[in-house]
């Protein structure tokens, strides 16, 4: 490792941030950098991404690029990325020039899926049952051993591409095509009572604070709406922040990292997966915490002192994706921000495709609940037709019941009838099942 990644001198505002990937999170750190005023520099294989109207310089190249990356550290003070498909080499070629957060050991498990569903099985934490397939027979051998499944390519998914499911065995070679014929990660199909997040930030010292969970609703694989807090059981709530703090400190990790959880329907808690950087289901913390997750990173990696993660107005946020703007009826501004406590956030990307992640709605609002309804409704109103394809048309997803009580398919969780996560063990039931 060379001397400048060891460093830990805080980097003040007047110096310049490089970010490894220009698209929408870098963007986002890059505001709130600028807010802070440092100057941003960033490297992305897209001359036109997101991140390049509040870049002073934007170095176009891939992220294999070890050249490019050295060239971005050289200019900076510190580097941090967005995106965690950065090749090891254009991370330790810029790591000779500047401080990288995170390092590379962390976001190497990280990006590959099988590395790190087994570094995290093998560290104690809890997962559900997974195998490896390199081959269509494999991938079958998986199956029948796990069920119903989903294959997941190793390298370069995100938002539920490079997926695919299988029900039995006899899907294993259409889905090993449909995947490019290349490694992948198989993992048993799990039932999904609630998805939640956990989001920790860290600095070299091993100071961390964690964000209160967010609770997230996906359709087809995509992030559809996330709200925080996450109205879920205490026992929950302290699992997830516990599991992500100890998983942040197992990584080393300095800067963000962002824990995906499953809560199954019989009561346990599951990691699904890692992001060393700022996570989509973490939007709202723009409003509804009193710091930003793009503010936390920009002082995280600068060594500065971490900010108050306490949620200050329960806030939730929708996703737009370029489907909105692919329908006859063209999204209806003027319209959508007439909803209470709403705010538009478009991410400058020039063309709408379906799936493709062009901005987000906000709100907050008395509570959860409330926050929730109001972006939904903001939604419905920019693109009922989107609205209707994502099934929010109907009334909003109660977080509670009405008297207040949790919803019934999770009290199970409180009762303790299903005991939550309780630290790394070796006789840990469920890595029996982890291949
Ligand atoms: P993103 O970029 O949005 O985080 P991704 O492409 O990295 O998504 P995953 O998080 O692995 O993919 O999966 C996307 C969604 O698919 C999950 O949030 C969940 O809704 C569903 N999913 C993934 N794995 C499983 C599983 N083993 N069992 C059941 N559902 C799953
Ligand atoms: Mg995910």
């Amino acid at each position: 490792m060379s001397p400048v990644t060891e460093g830990s001198r805080v980097i003040l505002p007047g110096a310049t941030i490089g970010i490894l990937g220009g698209g929408q999170l870098g963007r986002m750190t890059g505001m709130a950098a600028r807010h802070m005023g440092y100057d941003v520099h960033v490297l992305d294989p897209d001359p036109n991404c997101a991140a390049r109207a509040i870049a002073s310089r934007t170095i176009t190249a891939p992220f294999t690029d070890a050249n490019a990356a050295a060239e971005l550290a050289r200019s900076c003070d510190v580097v941090t990325l967005e995106i965690e498909q950065i090749s090891r080499a254009s991370l330790d070629a810029a790591a000779e020039f500047a401080p990288v957060h995170p390092g590379a050991d962390a976001v190497y498990i990280i990006q590959d899926r099988l590395r790190q569903k087994s570094w995290l099985a093998d560290h104690g934490f809890p997962v559900g049952a997974f195998r490896a397939a390199d081959s269509a027979a494999s991938l079958g051998a998986a199956v029948t051993e796990l069920g119903p499944s989903i294959a997941k390519a190793v390298h370069g998914g995100y938002d539920g591409r490079g997926q695919a499911r299988l029900a039995d065995a006899s899907g294993a070679t259409d889905a090993w095509e449909s995947l490019g014929a290349r490694p992948c990660l198989v993992e048993q199909r799990i039932d999904i009572a609630v998805e939640l997040s956990a989001l920790v930030a860290r600095r070299v010292s091993g100071e961390h604070v964690v964000y209160a969970p967010s609770r997230n609703h996906h359709t087809n694989g995509i992030l559809t709406w996330s709200v925080i807090p996450a109205e879920l059981p205490g026992s929950v709530v302290s699992a997830a922040e516990q599991l992500a703090a100890a998983i942040a400190t197992a990584l080393g990790m300095v800067g963000l990292l962002a824990v995906e959880f499953f809560l199954t329907t019989d009561g346990r808690l599951l990691v699904n997966e890692l992001a060393p950087r700022p996570h989509n289901t973490y939007h709202h913390s723009e409003r509804a915490c009193a710091t930003s997750q793009f503010e936390q990173l920009v002082r995280a990696v600068c060594n500065l002192p971490l900010g108050d993660v306490r949620v200050i107005a329960p806030g939730a946020m929708v996703n737009l994706l370029g489907d909105v703007w692919l329908h006859a009826t063209p999204p209806d501004m003027e319209f959508a921000l007439g909803v209470s406590a709403s705010r538009l956030h478009l991410y400058g990307k020039g063309e709408a495709r379906p799936g493709r992640k062009m901005g987000h709605l906000s709100t907050v609002g008395d509570t959860a609940q409330e926050a929730l309804s109001r972006a939904l409704a903001c939604f419905r109103r920019l693109s009922p037709d989107s609205a209707l394809a994502a099934g929010l048309c109907g009334p909003p997803p109660m977080l509670r019941s009405a008297d207040g009580a949790l919803l019934a398919e999770l009290a199970a969780v409180d009762r303790g009838d299903a005991a939550p996560w309780r630290g790394p063990a070796d006789s840990d039931p469920d890595r029996e099942d982890v291949g």
